[in-house]
């Protein structure tokens, strides 16, 4: 319930901004008040900024009421900088605009955009943004340069301080300032000529301070985001450069970044990679600094646990789990423009170490797929150890950076004082390059004793980095909450009160993300720590990194994976402790549509989630409960599969019928209005429903020596839906399946029963799992019988059913979808004349999640002059869910239509119900890509 200032603050804002775009209720605070961080603050209102003048309104009315503000990207900070108990500002989806130059050397950025996008853009150009780090497929570009982040290989000569090439700041007064213009700096000059001047003396007054510039600059020589960026101060004298550099590892605590522009840096194209192991970290931190002088890029030091906790992983080489308990490893990538450019790299590198001993002969592998899984490795060590902790704990991830000529000694004490701790399972990693150690440990916050035992540690990492080694506290992942306490420890008196002089020019009235970076509070560090109650085996190991959030199609509509499970861990815990219920009933009701109805379960979360979590299992397992007293039913429907696909085939032709007499704009019309009556129980009917199909005529071909044998199992989808109107004359798919696989030489045998048959995905979505796995065993055992224990081939034409048909049946079944099998069997037999068109073509998730999207694609592009692949997640239709939840693929779809060139007028997929969506949500008409090889194809001679 909204009171005072915040009650004040929403009705002024609500006036320009939609209210459905700003949140104030339990679920939606909690939802979007957990970042990836172990604090968690809930904020009062959660506002979701459209745009500059919005973000501009905002800070207006926060500094009229004295309101703190937060900003967020993508919220995968880990110091507690993305958090608030007061006002979240969103600035994330509807912030993804970009202009790139003609050469790709410089790009200009809206802050919405996450990292590997961006590199995406780039790859054309053969360059990327210099900042990389590990979460770059999540983070976006606005927390990227806010918390200064790096990786490992940006070191600090590429990080956002060094590639920025201007930015368009929103200020706390709400003022304007683009550093890249002109005439906008000269009109700052004169609307705050304070700010300015302030600016220039604080740089005047570090400069003179000899004793502090040295301190600077020997900071900086290693990576460093403990505390403001001091060395904008005493690298630069123009004040918008300096404006410009203190605002990279700000952390949304002295200005908005509404646009940045980026130096880009080149992306060799060659690379290779070496996993060296020693016999113990002292020769490793040995070979570091030999390293150091020879051409490589990157220098990741793993420690003997670190490789211990990856050793069962697939791919990962047999000799790790054989290696001594101090053996070290350091994982070595060189680049270059050519490949003996590369081989002369390795020689360097290669000889610069011959002296130092190793417990492996040092090879290196230029083999993509080899050195992309050592580096995959690499990234997943934090999320490895986040998934082998006990329930109920966090994963803690440490920071620090060492002089590089100290990393031996330094690690050597750091083992020591985790041992002392009894952080006996922490694994140690990190950019040895630059000192950068990383250390991983798992943490109850449950109990005051354990919470001391985490103080006591922080203490003495404290002592050893700052007072022994001289190092940095926080390396690459921002000051946070977490630092806060200590920034004057690492810093001293003098550099600490230039740091808040900076934030009072900057935020006189401290309502940008207060107690971040500078707190007076010396314990900030030890609360509010984020509760990780057990919930379900099924997401326990979540750390809440938020790394799945930009591959679900119902983020940003409702819910994302990581604040299904957050909101569902709340209630289980609630409900456990009996505490608050009428908050968790509260909860739970609303969770009803955000989290269950409006999640399309396929399952695209786990691709993205480093422990692979699909939180569309956790929502079917929710549905299956829900739908337990409707199981019987469930059962009768999956008994009599056949009378419910005629009856289907009977309401959608006269549907049909109805659209043909009556027209699209009054079906419409009718339909609409019959849903808005029905409580929108009754499907959505758009111009891209088909009709009712034709019953298959199951006659089984014969084989011969040229003509091979599939056994083909049409889809329940297929048989029970026809063609559309913008099919135009074509025939069904069942039929057009055969005569391709005819034109390919081979002859079709249908699974016995067919008409009763179904993979079970219809059921198991909905959450009816027992009459799911019926129909998946009754199907398994009609293929066998069919295919002859596996000895022909099994076609499905609908990619969704073949997934889940791979994932249940265990047997020896040889299962193709079309792409697959086309690619496969019918183009050795086919002669292509691809179409004079530009068409497209969509991966449904099925297919992303088998990894045939590029397989499509290429498909796709030999049948035709140009293929248009936009970038889309999941399509939202959901199996069957699109016909009763259309926001849910309109949402999905939203940029679809931006992408496709109105040149094109046909698309290609893999599956029925989602190219219904597609053609509604683009006005394209989608179809099977077995129509288009159809097209373009003929038997070849022999
Ligand atoms: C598993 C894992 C691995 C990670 N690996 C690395 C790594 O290798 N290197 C690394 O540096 N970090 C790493 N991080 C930390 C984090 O991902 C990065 O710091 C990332 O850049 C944060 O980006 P974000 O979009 O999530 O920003 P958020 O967390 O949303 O915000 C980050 C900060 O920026 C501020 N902010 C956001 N948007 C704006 C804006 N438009 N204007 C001004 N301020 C803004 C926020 O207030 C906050 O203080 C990792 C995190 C996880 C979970
Ligand atoms: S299954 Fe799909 S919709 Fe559901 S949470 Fe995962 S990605 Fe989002
Ligand atoms: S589900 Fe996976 S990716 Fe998503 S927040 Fe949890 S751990 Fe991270």
């Amino acid at each position: 319930m909204l009171t005072g200032k915040y009650k004040i603050l929403y009705e002024q804002l609500s006036k320009s901004i939609g209210k459905n775009r700003i949140f104030h209720d339990p679920l939606y605070t909690l939802a979007y008040g957990t970042d990836a961080s172990f604090y968690r603050l809930i904020p009062r209102l959660v506002i979701i900024a459209n745009d500059e003048t919005e973000v501009s309104l905002i800070l207006k009315e926060c500094s009229v009421q004295s309101i703190p503000v937060t900003f967020r990207a993508a919220g995968t900070s880990l110091s507690g900088q993305a958090i608030s108990d007061s006002v979240l500002l969103i600035a994330g989806s509807n912030w993804k605009k970009f202009t790139i130059n003609e050469d790709g050397t410089e790009i200009s950025l809206q802050p919405g955009l996450t990292g590997g996008r961006v590199n995406t853009l780039l790859a054309a150009y053969g360059r990327k943004i210099g900042p990389d780090p590990a979460s770059i497929n999540a983070a976006m570009i606005g927390g990227i340069a806010a918390n200064n982040a790096s990786g490992m290989c940006c070191g600090t000569a590429q990080n956002s301080y060094k590639t920025i090439a201007g930015m368009r700041i929103v200020l706390a007064d709400g003022t304007v300032l683009d550093t890249r213009d002109e005439s906008n700096r000269n009109s700052f000059r004169e609307s705050h000529p304070k700010f300015i001047s302030d600016i220039d003396c604080l740089a005047k007054s570090a400069a003179i301070n000899d004793s502090l510039v040295e301190k600077i600059r020997k900071k900086y020589r290693m990576k460093n985001t403990t505390g403001y960026s001091l060395n904008a101060l005493i690298d630069f004298t123009d004040p918008f450069d300096i404006i410009d550099h203190l605002m990279i590892g700000s952390e949304g605590t002295l200005g908005f970044i509404a646009s940045i522009n980026y130096k880009t840096v080149v992306e060799h194209p060659f690379k290779a990679s070496s996993l060296m192991i020693f016999p113990d970290i002292e020769s490793a931190c040995k070979a570091v600094t030999l390293l150091k002088a020879t051409p490589v890029s990157a220098v990741e030091l793993i420690d003997r646990a670190g490789l211990r906790s990856v050793e069962n992983e697939k791919g990962v080489p047999e000799f790790l789990k054989q290696l001594n308990n101090n053996a070290c490893a350091l994982l070595v990538e060189t680049v270059g423009d050519k490949k003996t450019e590369i081989n002369r790299n390795i020689e360097i590198i290669v000889k610069s170490i011959e002296n130092i001993a190793v417990v492996r002969a040092v090879i290196f592998t230029d083999i993509p797929s080899e050195y992309e899984l050592l580096w995959k490795i690499r990234k997943g060590l934090f999320p490895s150890v986040g998934a082998m902790r006990k329930t109920g704990t966090t994963v803690i991830i440490e920071d620090i950076a060492f002089p590089v000529n100290y990393l031996a000694g330094a690690t050597i004490d750091l083992q020591n004082i985790l041992k002392k701790h009894r952080y006996d399972e922490a694994v140690i990693f990190g950019h040895a390059l630059e000192g950068n150690l990383h250390f991983v440990f798992t943490q109850d916050f449950n109990i005051q004793k354990e919470v001391d035992r985490y103080a006591d540690l922080m203490s003495d990492v404290s002592d050893l980095v700052v007072n022994k080694y001289n190092g940095s506290l926080k390396a690459e992942h921002g000051t946070g909450r977490n630092m806060a306490p200590f920034v004057e420890m690492e810093w001293g008196k003098d550099a600490y009160n230039l740091m808040k002089e900076i934030k009072e020019i900057f935020d006189p009235l401290n309502i940008l993300n207060p107690g971040v970076i500078l707190n007076p509070d010396n314990e900030i560090h030890l609360k509010n720590l984020k509760p990780i109650p057990a919930a379900t085996e099924k997401t326990d190991k979540c750390t809440e990194c938020g790394f799945c959030e930009s591959s679900c199609v119902s983020a940003g509509l409702t819910l994302s994976p990581r604040q299904r499970i957050v909101i569902h861990r709340e209630i289980i815990s609630l409900r456990k402790s009996g505490r608050e219920p009428h908050i968790a009933a509260s909860l739970a009701k609303s969770f009803k549509y955000v989290g269950n109805e409006t999640c399309a379960t396929d399952g695209l979360c786990a691709v993205a989630c480093p422990v692979k979590i699909d939180t569309g299992k956790l929502i079917k397992s929710l549905r299956s409960d829900e739908v337990s007293k409707s199981r019987n039913k469930a059962l009768w429907i999956a008994r009599n599969m056949s009378l419910i696909i005629s009856t289907a085939r009977i309401v959608l032709s006269t549907v049909s019928f109805f659209h043909t007499i009556l027209g699209t704009n009054i079906m419409l019309s009718i339909s609409g209005g019959l849903r808005k009556i029905s409580g929108n129980r009754i499907p959505m009917w758009n111009s891209f429903m088909p009709g009712g199909s034709k019953i298959i005529k199951q006659k089984n071909e014969e084989a011969s020596a040229n003509i091979k044998k599939v056994v083909y199992f049409p889809s329940c989808i297929n048989r029970s839906l026809g063609v559309s109107k913008d099919y135009d004359k074509e025939i069904q798919l069942t039929e057009k399946m055969v005569q391709l696989l005819n034109k390919g030489r081979y002859s079709v045998t249908y699974p016995e029963n067919l008409n009763n048959l179904c993979c079970g995905m219809a059921f198991s979505s909905k959450g009816y799992s027992e009459a799911g796995e019926k129909k998946s065993v009754e199907l398994e055992n009609a293929l066998l019988k069919a295919s002859m224990n596996g000895k022909y081939p099994v076609l499905c034409d609908m990619s969704p059913c073949l997934f889940t048909m791979r994932e249940n049946m265990k047997s020896d079944l040889k299962l193709y979808e079309p792409v697959e099998f086309i690619t496969e069997f019918l183009l050795p037999n086919l002669t292509i004349k691809p179409l004079d068109e530009v068409i497209t073509v969509f991966a449904v998730c099925s297919m992303k999640k088998m990894e045939l999207d590029g397989k499509l694609e290429d498909l796709a592009r030999i049948c035709a002059r140009e293929v248009i692949v936009p970038k889309t997640n999941c399509c939202g239709f959901a199996g069957d869910r699109g016909f009763s939840f259309p926001e849910l693929n309109k949402h999905g779809l939203k940029n679809l239509k931006d992408q496709l060139p109105a040149s094109v007028k046909n698309g290609y997929s893999t599956s029925r119900t989602c190219e219904i969506g597609l053609g509604m949500n683009s006005g394209v008409s989608y179809k099977s890509i077995v129509y288009l090889v159809d097209k373009v194809s003929r038997t070849k001679n022999r």
